[in-house]
């Protein structure tokens, strides 16, 4: 069997599994109560943790050798700052389409009205960052400091500095260059080991996560998270295909058979860092994309581009506005649309993050900040699929801008859908 159907199978037993002992615990003291809460803790929780972290683990040595040999192939030219201007136009405007087009779907639907107010739990935000700390934050002061905070954007800018320079000097580079190309390579094979044991750690996370869920939380604010997986599933499935097909005349859904992988990871793991490794292999091996653009891409998207959260965002704004009765305006909207497209910038690819920056949001345009208090019970779900989402969207850029380079591989985007790229 194909081990993205083995991972599909993992993740829909892990929700079957989950929802059972969701109903299976609701007996408070019983037998079948502490089994199942002896299984969520001590078996789905402890794999599930484990699985997570081994992804996460090669996230940083990932993405640092895989840009340096990225950015020393592109070398310091003309076409590279081209290459990541575009991506960057094309990460901005993903993501304001996606908040226009929740705020627009929103005030049609209107979620918020008549919501009973007070009948959430507590929610204190964090301190925002400013614009300037934002900006100079992206420049490390030391790379190795950089790497152990993971911090994304500064070890970007360091790998991009070295794989240049490497290109600029001569012969000692291009054997640091034959070094870290190997390394890359074992990288690699680190992700496809992990590949295998994929089916198993999803089916943990997932049976762990929905053996919790509040189903009742989802069925009070039904029409809140109706709107938002309905924003979602038009953005995902209305404007990447269109994107696609205008930008890079590409056929939409060979696109999405081959990126189902990293769909599902992000889905499962609710985190667009966390399945970096995956996507970096989806960009390479199943869409095509040369490693010169995918190296700097994946991880650019991982980490700025969030077009799921900006649409959680938009219609929890509407939401809150609506039911705390404040009417914003055309110019509150105009700031919403700015603050969320900034805020998905901001928003780090980690689970729950979303809701923090949301707070930016609402408090760009006056509205209290305590409605997130009103949302906070559904927030897991949406979580996973507008993580879903983000993934894909970085996937679509990435796609459109090695298209438009000339750095895409059409036969490996048009084969590969039919075969299993995790198999050595
Ligand atoms: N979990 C999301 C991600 O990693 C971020 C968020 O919306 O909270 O992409």
């Amino acid at each position: 069997m194909k081990l993205s159907s083995k991972i599909l199978i993992g993740m829909t037993a892990g929700i079957a599994v989950g929802a059972v002992l969701n109903v299976l615990s609701a007996a408070e003291g019983s037998f079948v109560a502490n089994l199942s809460a002896w299984l969520v803790n001590s078996v789905f929780d402890v794999v599930g943790s484990i699985f997570v972290a081994s992804l996460k683990l090669l996230v940083v040595p990932l993405v640092f050798v895989s840009l340096v040999c990225g950015s020393s192939a592109m070398g310091l030219n003309a076409r590279m700052g081209q290459m990541a201007a575009k991506t960057l136009g094309l990460y901005l405007l993903t993501t304001a389409i996606a908040i226009s087009l929740a705020l627009l779907l929103a005030n049609v639907i209107d979620p918020g009205m008549g919501i009973e107010l007070g009948d959430g739990g507590e929610f204190q935000p964090g301190p925002a960052p400013s614009v300037k700390e934002v900006l100079i934050n992206i420049f490390p002061t030391n790379p190795v400091q950089a790497m152990v905070e993971g911090n994304m954007l500064q070890i970007i800018v360091f790998s991009i500095l070295m794989g240049v320079a490497m290109t600029h000097s001569g012969e000692p580079g291009r054997k640091v260059l034959e070094f870290f190309q190997s390394f890359n390579e074992v990288i690699m094979t680190m992700v496809n080991f992990l590949m295998h044991l994929a089916p198993y750690g999803v089916f943990c996370l997932l049976a762990k996560l929905f053996s919790e869920l509040g189903i009742g939380a989802i069925l009070d604010l039904a029409k809140y998270f109706g709107t938002v997986v309905l924003v979602l599933g038009l953005h995902m499935l209305g404007v990447y295909p269109l994107l696609l097909k205008l930008f890079s005349g590409l056929n939409p859904l060979t696109f999405f058979k081959n990126v189902r992988p990293a769909i599902l990871f992000g889905f499962s793991t609710a985190s667009s860092n966390a399945t970096m490794p995956i996507t970096m292999n989806v960009a390479e091996k199943r869409i095509g994309i040369d490693n010169s653009i995918a190296s700097f891409t994946v991880p650019l998207g991982a980490t700025i581009n969030m077009d799921g959260t900006a649409i959680m965002q938009g219609v929890a704004t509407v939401f809150i506005a609506q039911a705390f009765n404040v009417d914003i305006g055309i110019g509150g909207y105009l700031a919403v649309i700015a603050t969320a497209t900034l805020a998905s910038v901001g928003t780090a690819g980690v689970p729950g993050v979303g809701l923090i920056t949301l707070a930016m949001v609402l408090q760009q345009v006056g509205l209290p900040v305590e409605g997130i208090a009103l949302i906070i019970g559904v927030d897991r779900l949406l979580d996973m699929i507008r993580t879903a989402v983000n993934v894909t969207g970085d996937c679509v850029v990435s796609t459109v801008v090695a298209k438009s380079e000339n750095l895409f591989d059409p036969a490996i985007y048009n084969e590969v859908s039919d075969r299993d790229t995790f198999q050595p």
